[in-house]
């Protein structure tokens, strides 16, 4: 579901959730419904993407990785073909988790976000600089560089990417970038994406991420370039994601 003007919300649940957190996806599809100028969507961990595709009838559902390769000798690994065969609707690459501790470098994001597309899958792919590459100045160039290497160019490229830009150092952290910084990063990372993409990359959607909560949220996605929020911690909860989606909507609404 293509819906590219529209803010777009996004829950990862990371490494949490069994069957009892189903509760929370139906409470936040239920809700979506009621946010239709708000694009919703969660990526819950694997083992429930289909459960939660079935419980939920509006929002959009993904995996928060994938495997390049489509099958194979890969234990544990989980392909795009999977994902989309267990009813996913997009995937994230690139998390900063994964980056780190799973040592994944651009050019296996840029398969993997590659293979997403192939598979029809939509792709949140995730950037970001740590806290000492920032206090060296070096954050732009960092992330400019991560574009560079780990945006895909297949077919499906780019209508199909969300980039989401996501400081180390904010996530989980409760700290978050100035505004000011956000805006700079933002059109930073547009003008990359027109660079890449020509004139497709202008339409890109780059969201935030990093500690967004109901109280920032606001603050954060009226910022120019933001078209929307990757949240973690405050995802896991419906409640407090909706707060976040309410704040979408009714920045639309001004
Ligand atoms: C994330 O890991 O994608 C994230 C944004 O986490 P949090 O909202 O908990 O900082």
């Amino acid at each position: 579901m293509e819906m590219a003007g529209l803010p777009y919300i996004v829950g990862n649940w990371k490494m949490n959730g069994t069957r009892a957190m189903l509760n929370e996806a139906r409470a936040i599809d239920r809700a979506a419904a009621r946010f239709p100028k708000v694009q919703v969507a969660v990526a819950p961990p694997a083992t429930l993407i289909y459960r939660t595709r079935d419980a939920a009838a509006i929002i959009g559902v993904g995996g928060q990785d994938c495997h390049a390769e489509e099958s194979g000798a890969f234990t544990g690994d989980i392909s795009a073909q999977m994902l989309k065969d267990a009813g996913a609707d997009f995937t994230i690459v690139g998390h900063s988790e994964r980056r780190t501790l799973h040592g994944e470098s651009d050019a296996d994001v840029k398969a993997k976000a590659e293979a997403a597309l192939g598979a029809g899958l939509g792709v949140i792919l995730c950037v970001g600089e740590t806290e000492s590459q920032r206090d060296a100045g070096e954050a732009e160039t960092v992330v400019g560089a991560q574009l560079e290497g780990s945006c895909p160019r297949v077919d499906g490229a780019p209508e199909k990417l969300s980039v989401a830009y996501e400081p180390v150092w904010a996530i989980g952290t409760g700290r978050v970038p100035s505004v000011e910084d956000v805006a700079a990063m933002h059109k930073a990372i547009r003008a990359k994406l027109v660079a890449l993409y020509g004139e497709g990359g202008a339409d890109v959607r780059i969201l935030y991420g990093g500690s967004v909560k109901a109280d920032n949220a606001a603050e954060l996605l009226a910022v120019p370039e933001v078209g929307g929020a990757l949240v973690g911690g405050a995802s896991l909860s419906a409640e407090s994601f909706l707060a976040i989606v309410g704040a979408a909507a009714s920045l639309d609404a001004d």
